[in-house]
């Protein structure tokens, strides 16, 4: 497959009709996003950061602005960026009411020693990555009940660069009403996302599902052992269903490129970027670069 490509999506869940074309148009346009950031030079981490932003940055998903509310009417947000070639990662869980957690997690990843940082001190950490000048307090500073939310949908995206570095990340608030301190899979390296090498995944939906299997380390060890992104995603779907009561979907690529997507929920908006291509997307995709 042609190098780069940048693949993102809205969350496992179901969207009501009203909203698909919204979705549409996000969805694509945080992929668009990441792949002019590496035209311009930028490395896969850059890409994921600004993919990420554009669907943090709507209120069409239940993460940044789109965030939904725990069970104190609290908001809590979770995030994760990891690159591949360097085995490393970032992780912010359970920070609070911040618009772009997947910043805070880059953070972590670049300017402290830490891989994981919760709560109270994610929260610090957000006032320290401002006042340095890291990144910008973003305006408006408010976040809201999403406007469409039916149920919970994290923003995730794998890039591939030109020179196979690959790069994963989620973003998400959970799921309305969850425990005050409730981390779900998304922050979890392994869990909702992994990327080595050779492989990266990001997963969506039940986190408590998807923490059962590993699954975004599992999907990257079936290429680790010589299968197809297509048999890799069909695999982790397959344990999936047999373990767990699912509801569920994953984006896997590896290092050449190759892209799979699987869920089992109704839905699971994902947009796909080559360069000079028109930005592939569907609400229900069956994609894999196989068939292309
Ligand atoms: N996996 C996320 C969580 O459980 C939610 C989602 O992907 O929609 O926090």
């Amino acid at each position: 497959m042609p190098l780069p490509v940048v693949a993102a999506h809205g969350g496992a869940t179901s969207f009501k009709d009203e909203h698909h074309s919204d979705i549409e148009k996000a969805v694509k346009k945080a992929a668009k996003t990441g792949l002019c950031v590496l035209d311009r030079g930028g490395s896969p981490l850059d890409a994921a950061e600004a993919t990420i932003h554009v669907l943090e940055d709507t209120r069409l998903f239940t993460a940044g602005r789109g965030a939904c509310k725990n069970a104190e009417e609290g908001i809590e947000v979770d995030a994760l960026i990891m690159d591949g070639k360097r085995l490393e990662s970032g992780a912010v869980m359970a920070v609070r009411d911040i618009i772009h957690p997947i910043s805070l997690a880059r953070y972590v990843l670049e300017r402290t020693p830490a891989y994981q940082v919760a709560g109270r001190g994610a929260d610090l950490l957000y006032n320290e990555m401002i006042k340095s000048g890291y990144r910008r307090e973003p305006e408006p500073r408010d976040t809201s009940l999403p406007a469409i939310s039916s149920g919970c949908d994290t923003v995730g995206c794998v890039i591939v660069d030109k020179q196979h570095r690959i790069v994963s990340a989620s973003s998400t608030s959970g799921w309305p009403g969850k425990l005050v301190g409730r981390v779900g899979d998304s922050p979890v390296v392994g869990a909702g996302v992994y990327a080595n090498e050779v492989a990266g995944a990001t997963c969506t939906g039940k986190g408590e599902q998807i923490l059962r299997i590993s699954m975004a380390r599992i999907a990257v060890n079936h290429i680790e052992e010589g299968r197809s992104v297509e048999e890799a995603v069909r695999l982790v779907m397959k344990v999936m269903r047999e373990r767990t009561s699912g509801e569920v979907g994953l984006i896997l690529a590896d290092g050449e490129g190759n892209i799979a997507v699987n869920f089992d929920t109704k839905h699971m908006p994902t947009a796909i970027g080559y360069p000079g291509e028109e930005i592939y997307y569907s609400l229900k995709p069956k994609w894999s670069s196989e068939y292309t």
